[in-house]
C-alpha cells in the first residue's frame, strides 16, 4: 500500500519544524527532517559533512544533486525499515528540481498520493523569531526565549539550550533570500496542481497547532 507525503513548506522560523512534529505525533504519523539528517552528517565530519558544512554555514541551501541522493537513501530506508501510515516532509523539498525528484522517486518507492500544508508569516516576525530560537542541543526540542529561557532543557533535562549557528542574523537574511528565490516558487508548481492549504502563523503555537490540524485534515484523501 502507499504511503501519503504530507510535505510541510514555509520560509525558515515560521515554525514549520514545530508544526510538523506535533502534527506527526499528533496523526500518528512519520515525521522526516532533513535538516536535522543533514546537521547530524555535517556534524560526522565525514567528506560529505564538510561539502554540507561548506553551504549550512553560509545558509545557502545544499546542491539538488546532493540533496536528492540523501534523501533517496534515507526515504528508501525508512520505508523499507520502519513503513509508517503517512510520512511528513519537513526540509524537503526546497526547489523545483527536488519536487521533481521527489515525484520519481516516490513512485519508484511506493510513496504518495503528495500534499502540501504551506506555513506562513511575514518577514519581520521571522526574524524575530529566530533571534529567540534555542534548540536543545541533544533531544532537538525548539523553545523561544520568550516563554523559556533557562540553560538546560526542560524537555529531556540533560541537553543545553543552544542558538544554531545558521540562526545567526547575517545567515538568516541569506536563508530568507535563498526561500524567496528558490522555494517560494514551490507555492506555484503544488498550487496549480490543487494540492496546497495554507496556514499563518502569526499567534500562539496552540492556535497555530490548530490551524495545522484544520489543514490536515483539509487534504486528507476522501
Ligand atoms: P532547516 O533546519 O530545515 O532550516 O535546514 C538547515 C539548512 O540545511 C538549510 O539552511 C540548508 O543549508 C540545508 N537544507 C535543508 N534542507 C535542504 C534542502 N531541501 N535543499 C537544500 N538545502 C537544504
Amino acid at each position: 500500500m502507499s504511503i501519503p507525503i504530507i510535505i510541510f513548506l514555509g520560509p525558515p522560523g515560521c515554525g514549520k519544524g514545530t508544526h510538523a512534529k506535533l502534527l506527526a505525533e499528533r496523526a500518528g504519523a512519520g515525521h522526516f527532517d532533513l535538516g536535522s539528517l543533514l546537521r547530524g552528517i555535517a556534524k560526522s565530519g565525514s567528506p560529505r559533512g564538510v561539502e554540507l558544512t561548506g553551504f549550512m554555514s553560509k545558509g545557502l541551501l545544499v546542491p539538488d544533486t546532493l540533496i536528492i541522493e540523501i534523501v533517496r537513501d534515507a526515504l528508501s530506508e525508512r520505508v523499507k525499515t520502519n513503513p509508517p501510515p503517512a510520512l511528513l516532509l519537513d526540509g524537503f523539498p526546497r526547489t523545483v528540481a527536488q519536487a521533481e525528484a521527489l515525484e520519481k522517486v516516490a513512485a519508484s518507492i511506493e510513496l504518495g498520493p503528495v500534499s502540501v500544508i504551506n506555513i506562513n508569516l511575514p518577514n519581520e516576525l521571522i526574524v524575530e523569531r529566530i533571534a529567540n530560537r534555542r534548540v536543545c542541543n541533544k533531544c532537538g526540542a525548539i523553545f523561544d526565549v520568550l516563554e523559556f529561557s533557562g540553560k538546560e532543557c526542560p524537555k529531556c533535562k540533560s541537553g543545553q539550550l543552544i542558538q544554531r549557528d545558521d540562526d545567526k542574523a547575517e545567515v538568516v537574511r541569506r536563508r530568507l533570500e535563498e526561500y524567496a528565490a528558490k522555494t517560494a516558487p514551490l507555492l506555484q508548481f503544488y498550487g496549480k496542481k490543487g494540492k496546497l492549504v495554507s496556514v499563518v502563523s502569526d499567534a500562539p503555537v496552540e492556535v497555530v497547532r490548530e490551524r495545522v490540524y484544520g489543514a490536515y485534515k483539509q487534504i486528507q484523501p476522501k
